[in-house]
């Protein structure tokens, strides 16, 4: 019996947008796959791949060559074609692009596009299984977009910055990631956590249109090379550390005192109240407060430390700069003459950098902002796991955080 199909021709054209004269010669299936056989008719002029101009045609490509295309009903599907070639005046013999993928692609653009749109939402590992596609050739697409949409980006109003680090391949590596704070999207990856990545950033900065002198505010951790890279790179921007790393930097001296302390005790209940001890006393439930005082009364030291991270709080509440300068101030003598040596080392480091921490009463740049874009750049490093190489991370962390403009095609748009 014969069976009809109407229309899949024209799909496959739309779905690899041939346009005449372009034409697809045949379809066929070879065990379980699916091949379409594109051709080009005879006797028209054909621009060359390099100026656009229409040129004379010369022959074809020696070999055919191959393309992946989507899936047909869950079968992988292929695009065969010898390209026409054609003879420029300026650039000599050329092979006509396809117009179904990008110049050195073995992928049509519409099998890219669904493959971006499968990387913003899961590992790459998962990506690669669904599509059947190699990790590295994946790495390769990814890289390929958002590097264009990179390469276009326009930096000239950016003004606040907040620059964190972030590690990859199990803590082995690290690199830099710079956000523009105002509009809350990853404007750069840079390798290393140096100031020479703080360096490398100010000049991309400058490639892409935008000023160093412009910068108004950096927001940091208080590492010294970010330090020391940001004043010689940013002369006019008030640097602040922001609340995040600061109390990150007290909740690691209280750990600190409540391990020393849990082996003088031999106590479980003090490891296992180290979750309890992270949350502050304000969003603590009822119970979660008793748990904690009940704590703090058996564990002395600890109990003390927790009570100085809840300070901390204190300060950032002020109303004022100089209401927190003075909380701060005694933060800190509080914290020296603690008589608890993770505490102490905090209470000096504070001191050292009072100022720019400080600083956060007098820039716009709110704790919801430093927040939000940690939460941000969290989320990204979640999603770039797996990635084993710094231009695959960091693609992804552009992919994930960069709002960034694709140029590729999108699938799920395709009947629109
Ligand atoms: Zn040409």
């Amino acid at each position: 019996m014969e069976t009809r199909i109407i229309g899949l021709t024209n799909l496959f054209s739309a779905s690899i947008v041939l346009e005449e004269p372009w034409y697809i010669r045949s379809i066929e299936t070879h065990g379980a796959e699916v091949h379409v056989y594109v051709d080009i008719r005879e006797g028209n002029m054909l621009p060359c791949a390099e100026c656009g101009e229409m040129c004379l045609r010369a022959g074809y490509e020696k070999t055919e060559r191959v393309w992946r295309h989507g899936d047909v009903m869950f079968y992988p599907c292929y695009v065969h074609c010898r390209r026409p070639r054609v003879k420029c005046k300026k650039h000599g013999t050329k092979v006509v692009s396809a117009p179904w993928a990008r110049k050195n692609s073995r992928f049509t653009l519409l099998f890219e596009g669904y493959a971006m749109l499968l990387l913003m939402d899961m590992p790459i590992l998962k990506a690669s299984r669904l599509l059947r596609c190699n990790e590295k050739s994946l790495v390769r697409i990814l890289r390929h977009w958002v590097g264009e949409a990179v390469e276009h980006d326009d930096l000239s109003e950016v003004k606040q910055l907040a620059i964190d680090e972030t590690s990859f391949k199990r803590g082995h590596s690290y690199v830099t990631v710079v956000v523009d704070a105002l509009k809350r999207r990853v404007i750069d990856v840079e390798k290393g956590r140096k100031a020479e990545a703080v360096i490398d950033f100010s000049y991309h900065l400058e490639s892409k249109g935008g000023s160093c002198e412009n910068i108004e505010s950096v927001s940091s951790d208080m590492s010294g090379a970010y330090r020391s890279g940001i004043e010689y790179c940013f002369p006019y921007a008030l640097h602040t550390i922001d609340k995040f790393h600061v109390k990150k930097l007290l909740l690691d001296g209280m750990d600190e005192v409540r391990r020393s302390e849990q082996k003088e005790h031999t106590s479980k209940i003090l490891h296992l109240g180290r979750r309890l001890l992270m949350i502050p006393d304000t969003k603590q439930s009822v119970t979660q407060q008793e748990q904690t005082n009940a704590l703090c009364k058996k564990y002395p030291k600890t109990g003390r430390a927790y009570r100085m991270v809840q300070a901390l709080d204190i300060v950032y509440a002020s109303h004022s700069y100089e209401e927190a300068q003075e909380r701060l101030k005694s933060l800190c003598s509080w914290l020296r003459r603690s008589r608890l040596e993770p505490m102490k080392r905090v209470g000096l480091t504070l001191q050292k950098n009072a100022k720019e921490i400080l600083n956060v009463f007098i820039t716009k740049l709110t704790n919801a902002i430093c927040e939000g874009i940690n939460s941000m750049i969290q989320a990204a490093k979640r999603k770039a796991r797996g990635y084993h190489t710094f231009e695959g991370f960091s693609s992804m962390i552009y992919l994930i955080a960069g709002k960034l403009q694709l140029a590729c095609p999108n699938p799920l748009r395709l009947w629109e």
